[in-house]
């Protein structure tokens, strides 16, 4: 964004309204800006760091003088504390409806060309190189996935790599999860039969976000690819061709449940459609295998199963679908929030073996930004995609 200046400054009673040399207009509140004051007494808001505290504070403080000097809003209060407000600060915290819509994220959706050629890195120069490895996670907070090659089919090798996304997340599953095919085994993540495209874990209060894959065995002489799609263009197909229904399923809670091996009882009700206040889409939880029974309004039954049914044949589109086959050595890394992902049926004659590990979505966009400020780079994006609640 080029820079800004205040050129108009208007006091009205609750407040002080801001003209921008770009013709915007932002409204501040006095007790917003008397929370934020930023001056050595109170402390450095934007970071999270106060020394002043709301309770000390009267919500009916109020500004006696505001004006424009060196770049800055001079606010003089009532109760006699100054503050000082540089312009840029203003700017990049006004929460106008428009700055808010500007500064929210926005995802790239995918198309034919990029399922045709999704982004791709070779994964010692993603080891080895920050720019690259930055490269490859901001595809992954854009499109939602990134796929590396020529990583060491073995174990081992994926552990370190996922670290430096942020720490791996453990959970009852384990650390480091393997799914090797086993059709001596009955549970339907040891088979080779076809898994419909899901997220994981829906069933968790805070299902795992960033999910990084390494193909470490394959039988490559046999049929069935892995599949990826994205959640949001389902969302937003759904939200285009039925937006009633649309809305009964973002505002309506999916119950999903994991009664697993006699120890474990996960439950959790969410939307399967996660939307933020400006009704931009920012999350999926998409399994039906694990849907408990809805309690829903009666009216928004109907509705909800209509859209539910729709939302599930359009995962299921082979046109939107992203169909690779992974090799040994092929490293997937994808936003569990965002991406559902499955197979085809597999036809195995040999060994498959996949290795995972899951990184907080907290941490991946935390390390987003400090490797961009530890490269010279601006961060882009503040505040990242949050993900399904
Ligand atoms: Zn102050």
């Amino acid at each position: 964004m080029s820079k800004m200046s205040i050129l108009q400054v208007r006091l009205e009673n609750d407040g002080v309204e801001l003209g921008w040399s770009d013709g915007k207009t932002s409204f501040f509140h006095s007790i917003w800006m008397r929370d934020n004051c930023c001056c050595d007494i109170c402390g450095r808001p934007e970071i999270g760091r106060r020394q002043s505290r709301l309770s000390a504070l009267d919500l009916n403080v109020s500004i006696s003088s505001a004006i424009i000097e060196n770049d800055s809003l001079q606010v003089s209060w009532s109760e006699g504390h100054h503050s000082s407000f540089a312009s840029d600060w203003l700017r990049a915290n006004a929460y106008d409806e428009v700055s808010r819509r500007e500064r929210s994220f926005v995802p790239q959706g995918w198309d034919q060309t990029f399922r045709d050629s999704p982004p791709e890195f070779d994964f010692i120069e993603a080891s080895q190189n920050d720019e690259v490895f930055l490269k490859a996670l901001q595809s992954v907070r854009d499109h939602g996935i990134c796929f590396l090659k020529n990583a060491p089919p073995k174990d081992g090798v994926l552990e370190p790599f996922a670290a430096r996304i942020g720490p791996i997340q453990e959970s009852n599953f384990g650390r480091i999860q393997n799914l090797a095919i086993d059709l001596s085994s009955g549970a339907v993540a040891q088979s080779a039969i076809a898994l419909k495209p899901h997220t994981d874990e829906p069933y968790r209060a805070s299902p795992p976000g960033i999910l990084i894959f390494l193909c470490i065995e394959t039988d490559v002489e046999g049929a069935g690819t892995s599949t990826f799609l994205d959640g949001f263009e389902i969302a937003e197909t759904l939200r285009n061709e039925d937006p009633d229904g649309f809305a009964v399923l973002a505002r309506n809670n999916q119950p999903f449940r994991r009664h697993y091996a006699n120890n474990v009882d996960l439950i959790a009700e969410f939307p399967v459609i996660s939307l933020d206040s400006l009704g931009n889409i920012i999350g999926v939880r998409v399994n039906d295998r694990v849907g408990a029974p809805v309690s829903i309004p009666a009216e928004d039954v109907v509705p909800y199963y209509r859209a539910m049914k729709r939302f599930l044949t359009l995962s299921d589109d082979p046109d939107r679908i992203l169909h690779l086959k992974l090799q040994p050595g092929d490293v997937a890394i994808f936003d569990n929030h965002r991406i559902l992902h499955g197979r085809t049926e597999l036809t195995v004659t040999g060994p498959r073996w996949l290795q995972w590990m899951q990184v907080e979505r907290g941490d991946f966009n935390s390390s987003l930004r400090i490797m961009a400020d530890n490269l010279g780079q601006p961060r882009d994006a503040n505040p990242l995609l949050r993900g399904a609640y």
